[in-house]
């Protein structure tokens, strides 16, 4: 048994640690395995286990996905799938193409609330080379924001301009529910709910009850935006509904300074490979039940 994260975000994504610096992070924090979940992208992947391999940490195909419902917007992260199948890369990059649009369409609306702020400015919070290898969300612009001097923190960006409800903030393109596990599922792998905490609580109880009809496989119960209340809460769910209870830091460096990799806030997200034992004989039950293929 030994310490992990099944929630972490890279700069292929909105993290601050490259791929490789994520896995000598996780090094250093002790840990033996390492979920990657970049928002919409894979790309990750293929430097860390490189990384990885060397040091004995296992490093878990992971992504995070935004799922458009009745109950509003959830996360959903993807476990243990094929990185390399084609009909869900191919979604992962239209979904991409859409983050890209959408930051332009932000930009606008930054210029019109008289905040003079240029993609260029974004574009220096991304790292370099092919556009395709990112996914850009809220957090570069808030980054831009806070470099350029609009504001002073990541979280005054998000409360004054980016946040939902708030001026500046344009949605994203969502998957449906039945396509988001679909696209996990077809791929060989495991789906779990991300901080359940997020969504409206009038209609959060209903939706984790209809995510497990549908197919879902898991809980995101062990997270650092959870008090030990929610947790409990959860936990009870996830039970009930026949769900795995996992957990994850979801680690973002600089963009989240309070949560640390392997230990969230305050040392309150701790996770052993128990639970990733359990999300393997998960897939491997699925695919007893749908082999590959058929
Ligand atoms: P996006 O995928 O572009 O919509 O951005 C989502 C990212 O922004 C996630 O990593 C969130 O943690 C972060 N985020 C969303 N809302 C807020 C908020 N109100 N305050 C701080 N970070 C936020
Ligand atoms: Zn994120
Ligand atoms: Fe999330
Ligand atoms: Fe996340």
């Amino acid at each position: 048994m030994g310490d992990i994260d099944l929630h972490a975000h890279t700069t292929v994504s909105d993290g601050t640690l490259t791929p490789s610096e994520l896995v000598r992070h996780a090094k250093a924090q002790g840990l033996v395995a390492l979920a990657i979940t970049d928002h919409d992208h894979v790309g990750a992947l293929q430097e860390a286990r490189k990384v990885a391999a060397p040091l004995g940490i296992d490093i878990i195909t992971g992504v995070e996905l935004s799922v458009g419902s009745d109950a509003g917007e959830f996360h959903l992260l993807g476990f243990l799938f094929d990185d390399t199948e084609p009909q869900l890369l191919a979604r992962l990059a239209a979904l991409r193409t859409d983050r890209e649009q959408r930051a332009a369409r932000i930009v606008g609306r930054l210029v019109d609330l008289g905040v003079p702020i240029t993609l260029a400015h974004v574009e220096a919070q991304l790292p370099p080379g092919d556009p395709a290898a990112r996914s850009i969300g809220r957090p570069h612009i808030a980054r831009a924001l806070m470099v350029a001097g609009h504001v002073d923190s990541i979280q005054e960006a998000f409360d004054k301009y980016l946040g939902n409800g708030q001026p500046a903030h344009v949605p994203k393109e969502k998957l449906s529910t039945t396509e988001a596990l679909a696209l996990i599922h077809r791929a060989g792998g495991v789906a779990v709910m991300a901080h359940p905490i997020t969504v409206d609580e009038t209609h959060r109880d209903a939706l984790i009850a209809s995510l497990a009809k549908a197919g879902l496989d898991g809980l995101e119960v062990n997270h650092a935006k959870h008090d030990p209340e929610a947790r409990a809460h959860f936990a009870r769910l996830a039970k009930q509904h026949g769900l795995i209870p996992t957990g994850g830091s979801d680690f973002h460096g600089a963009n989240k300074p309070d949560v640390e990799l392997g230990r969230g806030v305050n040392g309150n997200v701790r996770v052993t490979t128990e639970v990733l034992d359990a999300l393997r004989r998960r897939k491997a039950e699925r695919q007893a039940q749908h082999p590959p293929g058929q």
